[in-house]
């Protein structure tokens, strides 16, 4: 048995979930239980607010857990950082009032900045030998400007639009966060084991992310020119078609690319595409 801590409710809640399910792991989703369990993998899994995570993990109360790097970095909890794993992107920058004559980190010299992320300001500030007072306050932080609690902020930002929204300009951008999958160090040879294979299913769902199978049918002499549009995993598929002088491709290609491929394969003469989704890619 292995125990992951996941958040119980909040942003990466969801995705954290989302992430078990595709990996074939499937936990009752019921956010109110503390400790729940898998029906169909020796996985429990723990509830808990985001801060806590890093901490119980280090403690050894949880094996593994999913947290934004923010947490880990503002924590300095002695876990070991396993995978990155694409969702929860944002970044904790520092933001002053739109109408202030901002005119580079040396503005903050003597400035107050409201925070909840004390540990990670106090590094950067002392990196670029700033001055300034740090007020710690756990939530609302875009209003502390506004409500005369500090002079700027140092907060998470992911479109910008709640800085905007506050009269707040983003000015700089200090530690970059996504969701990580975290371990103690010092795991049982049965719960690495376990880790190990959690690992390589969500390896093999994160290698289908973006990606599509396509198909199509193909004049003989155009087989080379359609490699060339397509880097596969290894090289294409080629089956011969009843129809004399023609065969079907198969291939793997990323999703951001698929118009232009597409388009390019027709350009040399491929016909009867089709494009299907993946499911999950194990190398
Ligand atoms: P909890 O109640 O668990 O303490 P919280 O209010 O502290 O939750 P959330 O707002 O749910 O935290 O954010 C959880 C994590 O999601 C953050 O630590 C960060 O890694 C990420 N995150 C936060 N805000 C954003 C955002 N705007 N866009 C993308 N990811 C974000
Ligand atoms: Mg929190």
């Amino acid at each position: 048995m292995i125990r992951l801590a996941i958040q119980s409710k909040g942003r990466l809640n969801e995705d954290s979930l989302q992430l078990l399910h595709d990996a074939g792991i499937s936990v009752d989703d019921a956010k109110r239980k503390f400790l729940g369990k898998a029906a169909d993998f020796p996985l429990e899994v723990l509830y808990l607010r985001d801060d806590d995570i890093p901490g119980v993990v280090a403690d050894g109360a949880s094996d593994i857990g999913i947290v934004g790097l923010n947490e880990v970095e503002e924590t300095g909890a002695a876990v070991k950082v396993i995978r990155k794993l694409g969702f929860g992107n944002c970044r904790i920058s520092l933001a002053v009032p739109k109408t202030a004559d901002y005119t580079g980190p040396e503005w903050f010299n003597g400035k107050s900045i409201a925070t909840s992320y004390p540990n990670i300001l106090r590094r950067y500030l002392a990196d670029n030998k700033i001055d300034a007072t740090i007020r710690e306050i756990k939530g609302s932080v875009e209003i502390a400007p506004a409500a005369g609690i500090a002079d700027a902020i140092f907060d998470i930002v992911s479109s910008g639009g709640t800085l905007i929204s506050n009269g707040l300009s983003e000015v700089e951008k200090v530690f970059w966060s996504e969701a990580v999958l975290i371990a103690r160090p010092g795991l049982t040879a049965e719960k690495e084991a376990l880790l190990k294979s959690i690992l390589f299913r969500i390896d093999a769902v994160e290698e289908s992310r973006g990606k599509k199978y396509i198909l199509m049918n193909l004049p003989n002499d155009r087989i080379e020119d359609a490699i060339a549009l397509l880097p596969a995993m290894r090289s294409p598929t080629i089956m011969p078609l009843a129809a004399e002088g023609w065969s079907s491709l198969h291939s793997v290609i990323d999703g951001g690319s698929l118009w232009q491929t597409v388009e390019a394969l027709k350009g040399i003469g491929a016909e009867g595409i089709l494009v299907l989704n993946l499911d999950k890619v194990i190398d």
